[in-house]
């Protein structure tokens, strides 16, 4: 079933399309040496080049065109062998050149797809239409002071790639889980770091809706929206605009808004300028960007591998269900985490420690996969330890938790505490021999058919070897003296 709002009229579908910025990961600018760390002070991170003082010449870097292709390869794109940079003119305060280089005509990355997963369980493929390189303007602080603005320049060129979808999202949950499987992916790739609160990933979005039948209508591009949530909130609010629009007999216009995330509601910010407003020609201070096949093919060899491809690997590899392999994968990191815990151990096990008792862990000590107290390693000794019965389940438990509280590793506690469990069949014998001397009346229940107190007696046995008695043994050493 197709998602709608319903409006006055009957039902309304919804069409989206997103155009994602993402940072490139990079060292250095797209066309200059200067550094693009986060958060340094301002204009601190800032060349001639990106300053635009007349006479530099942008020079190419590597490895930010490398990260465009691999981002292109990881979206199953066509690469294009040759492309070229333009100028983009416009005028702002904080874009010192008065133009934009970015690539328009010939973009590096042609035409790809991304699979989305849906909370129903259902995939969609949505199209790529392309990825372009370009640069970032600088950024204007309007609240530094009550008079006048200042312009921080650190930003000013560095590359980004623009990500544009075909309109084929459908639903403010479609939008949502494409920039949360494109996010997941730059992740995988180490293209970008995906950090929207840094502003490393913005996105456009583009809404317009229509009846059930029709051809597309006319879209409004709802700008820089740097949260998932704020995407979905945003179509949602938009497509609700439009077709209050279309019902009172009005025609929706093409223009570029903002969402406002207080009010909910998306408002003009300028009406849509087309592609010949900004007067694009072929930038002359570039060539054209000429990709040597070779080098396209020693990057797809070393491409990381991707999260579809990872999770297919789990089901199939480690016989992980496909929700646990869905769950371990979603970050990259947890997933190699969790493959050095399964390593040559029980690969379901693993997988039940990390998304039960360690997620558990990390949520309540307000820690990450990265940070975790428990390390991978020491979380696979443990299972170890399950595995050659050195500690039984409820007391790798108590070991897990003093695990987290320490840091230490599972075999130091054991050693430090004693709570390695007791296999010795005679040790054993020697407390059940005396549970049940203690409790003759209750032996005599069970013998006339009581057979629930069984539970009792392996309690008391249990509560005798402060917890220690290994549970299968305990159990087979009860039935057989009940049963002598
Ligand atoms: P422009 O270059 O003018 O921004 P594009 O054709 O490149 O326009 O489209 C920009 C984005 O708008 C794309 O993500 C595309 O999928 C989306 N889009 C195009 N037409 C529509 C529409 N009628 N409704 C919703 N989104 C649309
Ligand atoms: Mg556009």
């Amino acid at each position: 079933m197709s998602y709608t709002i319903e409006g006055e009229t009957g039902p309304w579908e919804l069409v989206i399309g997103l155009e994602v910025h993402a940072q490139v990961s990079s060292e250095a600018k797209l066309f200059s040496g200067a550094a693009t760390e986060f958060g340094a002070p301002p204009n601190s991170q800032v060349s001639f080049v990106d300053a635009g003082m007349p006479g530099m010449l942008p020079v190419i870097n590597r490895e930010c065109v490398a990260q465009a292709v691999r981002t292109g390869l990881g979206l199953k794109a066509k690469i294009n062998p040759w492309s070229r940079f333009d100028r983009k003119n416009y005028f702002y305060a904080d874009l010192p050149t008065g133009y934009q280089i970015s690539q328009f005509a010939f973009p590096i990355v042609g035409e790809g797809k991304l699979t989305i997963e849906l909370s129903d369980g259902t995939t969609k493929e949505i199209g790529i239409t392309r990825l372009h390189l370009e640069q970032d303007a600088g950024k204007s602080l309007h609240d530094q002071d009550p008079s006048r603005t200042f312009v921080d320049l650190n930003r000013a060129g560095v590359a980004l790639m623009e990500i544009v979808s075909e309109p084929d999202l459908r639903s403010p949950e479609e939008a949502g889980a494409y920039v949360t499987k494109l996010r997941q992916i730059l992740r995988y790739l180490g293209t970008c770091d995906g950090n929207m609160e840094e502003g490393s990933l913005r996105a456009d979005v583009n809404v317009s809706v229509r009846k059930a039948g029709e051809g597309f209508r006319t879209r409004c591009e709802v700008k820089n929206v740097n949260s998932i949530r704020f995407v979905m909130q945003a179509v949602e609010a938009e497509a609700r605009r439009q077709i209050e629009v279309w019902e009172s007999g009005g025609t929706v216009e093409q223009e570029t808004r903002l969402f406002d995330t207080g009010r909910g509601v998306t408002r003009s910010m300028r009406s849509k300028e087309d592609a010949h407003d900004y007067r694009y020609f072929p930038d002359p201070d570039l060539p054209p960007l000429v990709l040597e096949p070779a080098w396209i093919e020693e990057l797809k060899s070393g491409l990381s591998e991707l999260p579809d491809d990872r999770r297919a690997r789990y089901v199939g590899e480690y016989g992980l269900t496909a929700y646990d392999a869905h769950v371990l994968t979603l970050e990259k990191e947890t997933a190699a985490y969790y493959e050095e815990v399964a390593r040559g151990r029980d690969a379901k096990q693993a997988a039940n420690w990390v998304m039960g008792d360690l997620f558990a862990a990390l949520n309540r000590t307000r820690t990450d996969i990265t940070t975790s107290p428990v390390s991978a390693k020491n979380l696979g000794a443990l299972l170890d330890l399950m595995a050659d019965n050195t500690l039984s389940g409820k007391l790798a438990k108590e070991v897990f938790e003093a695990m987290v509280e320490t840091g230490r590793s599972p075999g130091e506690i054991v050693e430090e505490r004693g709570l390695r469990q007791v296999t010795d069949t005679g040790a054993i014998e020697a407390v059940v021999d005396e549970v049940l001397a203690k409790n003759a009346d209750k032996v005599a229940e069970f013998r006339s058919g009581k057979e629930k107190l069984f539970g009792f007696f392996v309690g008391q046995t249990m509560r005798a070897m402060q917890g220690k008695g290994n549970p299968a043994l305990v159990n087979e050493v009860i039935k057989a003296k009940l049963a002598g």
